[in-house]
């Protein structure tokens, strides 16, 4: 896929800001919100759903055509370009017709291919950027899918934003971050740039700082953040907006970290340490892969003695020793348990191979 991102395509220099309300709720809500924001100096571009998937029916669902004029007003008043999430070819029809420079894909549309295609069809010919939400669901292949589907209509201007997933367990976030998808998708859809959106990720406006933050660590382009007037009246995700003062914090407070350092000393330092990860990593596969081996003879030994693979009692030892042994070690208990918990799967996989293999005598 050959494609140009939307920081180069507006010429800014990282982190590109975004921001805005959740939704364009009545005009001079957007047009007081929008000059606010561009007062601070801190923000690119302006933000704000007009058509809103609400899970639930019976809620505020946008504003509709009436608020895409408040949105261009805003685009009149402050010179920011716009964006809106789009979900239908109407939406798309509607956002070219008005002048929207850059539209969005949410989440709950990248996850369905029929009005992903619906969209890209809809943009056949059309030059515009356009940014890809994560699916709700955590699966990077809708997300790529989604890339694939615009571009063969001939859109060549797209980032990503990380908006996090839904998850059963319920973590601090509204939307678990699951950051190693967001790096997956950088391999899978090589030279996409990544937007976070820490306001649907946190879902409560404490953490946006330290999620928006974390973002820029992980080398992602820029920020999508919500804003709104008064946050606690906002008719959708309220809990999730900071006043355009308060935006203005936040990006006043982030740490901007280079990818690489033209420094010798910091080259030289960092060249070492890498060195000592290769060879710790070394070690690492060449006990992983002796520690198979000797799953592969216990499950042979099992096998001869017909005894089953699993055997839970040992599996809790396993577990419960090994996670006291890495906290004594300073190891994250939850890491501890997560390694585990893949290496017995795989040496479940080994010893049922061995089960399952029929000697033929020849
Ligand atoms: C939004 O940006 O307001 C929105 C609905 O986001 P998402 O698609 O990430 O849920
Ligand atoms: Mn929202």
């Amino acid at each position: 896929m050959q494609f140009e991102s939307i920081t180069s395509a507006l010429k800014i220099t990282k982190p590109l800001i975004i921001s805005g309300p959740c939704s364009a709720e009545t005009e001079s809500q957007m047009i007081t919100t929008a000059k606010q924001l561009a007062a601070t100096g801190k923000v690119h571009a302006l933000r704000a759903g007009i058509w809103k998937p609400r899970t639930r029916p019976g809620q505020f669902e946008g504003a509709g055509a009436e608020g895409l004029k408040w949105l261009v007003m805003a685009k009149e008043e402050t010179g920011l370009p716009i964006t809106t999430e789009v979900a239908t070819a109407a939406h798309v029809e509607a956002c070219l017709k008005a002048g929207v420079d850059i539209l969005w894909i949410g989440a709950r549309t990248t996850v369905n291919p029929f009005s992903v295609q619906e969209i890209a069809d809809a943009l056949k010919g059309v030059d515009i950027p356009v940014m890809i939400k994560n699916p709700v669901n955590p699966d990077i292949e809708l997300w790529v899918g989604a890339f694939e589907r615009l571009n063969r209509a001939g859109i060549n201007k797209m980032s990503a934003i990380h908006r996090g997933f839904s998850s059963f367990e319920k973590g601090p976030f509204r939307n678990a971050p699951m950051w190693d998808l967001a790096i997956e998708l950088k391999t899978r859809v090589p030279g996409i740039e990544m937007i976070c959106d820490p306001s649907h990720i946190a879902g409560n406006r404490e953490l946006i700082a330290m999620v928006s933050q974390k973002a820029l660590d992980l080398d992602m382009a820029g920020l999508m953040i919500e804003s709104h007037l008064n946050p606690d009246a906002a008719w959708s995700d309220a809990k999730q907006q900071v006043t355009p003062a308060v935006l203005a914090k936040i990006v006043e407070g982030l740490v901007v970290r280079t990818v690489s350092s033209d420094n010798k000393t910091f080259k030289d330092t960092l060249g070492l340490l890498r060195e000592q990860i290769d060879q710790i990593d070394d070690e690492i596969m060449q006990k992983m892969a002796s520690r198979m081996k000797i799953s592969e003879k216990i499950g042979q030994y099992k096998k001869e003695n017909n005894v089953t693979i699993l055997q839970v009692n040992r599996w809790e030892e396993i577990v419960q020793t090994r996670a006291a042994l890495g906290k004594a070690m300073g190891l994250d208990e939850g890491f501890t348990r997560d390694l585990l918990r893949l290496v017995h799967h795989e040496s479940i996989q080994v010893q049922t191979k061995v089960m399952n293999k029929t000697e033929v005598k020849v």
